[in-house]
């Protein structure tokens, strides 16, 4: 498949590397495929930024089923770019898609249109130690339709955010709750699966934590 390329006419300013925090900055552009059932994942394109149009009806936004990954581009001392396995974090992927009934993708393929992402974005990497350009591959259900199953499209889309800690204590120890009120994953189900669901379940139970001056759960 060939990934075609549209450049954003305008590019944004960069933020600071001190005022980075986690998640709230997004680069230029972004990766985005479609899958259907007679073409599977098709259209591969690498394109600005920008929001996602759908129906109130589409699937993901009733039941779920959407799956996502987390890993990070670092800038060495010498400025080159380095992932760390970043075909380990793409077989995880799918891994989850089986879990959701999500069509497996072409882990080498993504990977390849990550690096091309990669390369077009690659000045916004931050640089000062402790810094990194999140990466989030995602995938969600687009079919309009609120019966329950699973979908017959799909988009896949990766976008790119510069980060710095991901805990307001920096890169300090945190606190953790441990508890055995509440739990994340059980025997038969989805835990092991980074699905969208998982983290809404999560809440919960971390807000308690932060009430009681705890920053993360300890899930027993
Ligand atoms: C993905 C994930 C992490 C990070 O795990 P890595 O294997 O380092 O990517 C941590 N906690 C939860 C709950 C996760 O889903």
């Amino acid at each position: 498949m060939e990934i075609t390329i549209k450049k954003a006419d305008k590019l944004k300013n960069h933020p600071e590397d001190s005022a980075l925090g986690f998640g709230t900055f997004f680069t230029d552009h972004m990766f985005n495929m479609d899958y259907n059932q007679e073409q599977g994942w098709h259209n591969p394109r690498i394109e600005p930024y920008a929001p996602i149009e759908m129906d109130p009806s589409t699937m993901v936004l009733h039941y779920g089923q959407a799956i996502f990954e987390g890993l990070k581009a670092y800038k060495t001392d010498s400025g080159e770019i380095q992932l760390f396995r970043p075909e380990a974090n793409l077989k995880r992927f799918n891994k989850s898609a089986k879990m959701l009934c999500i069509p497996e993708f072409d882990e080498n393929f993504i990977l390849e249109a990550l690096v091309k992402l990669l390369n077009i974005e690659k000045d916004w990497v931050p640089g000062e130690p402790g810094t990194s350009l999140y990466i989030r591959p995602t995938i969600i259900a687009t079919d309009p339709y609120i019966g329950l199953r699973s979908s017959h499209t799909y988009r896949f889309f990766i976008i790119l955010s510069p980060v710095g800690a991901y805990y307001p204590e920096g890169f300090d120890p945190v606190k953790i709750w441990v508890t055995t009120d509440y739990v994340r994953a059980v025997r038969g189900g989805v835990g092991q699966a980074k699905t969208a669901g998982n983290y809404a379940a999560s809440l919960y139970a971390t807000e308690l934590a932060n009430k009681d001056g705890y920053t993360q759960v300890m899930w027993l």
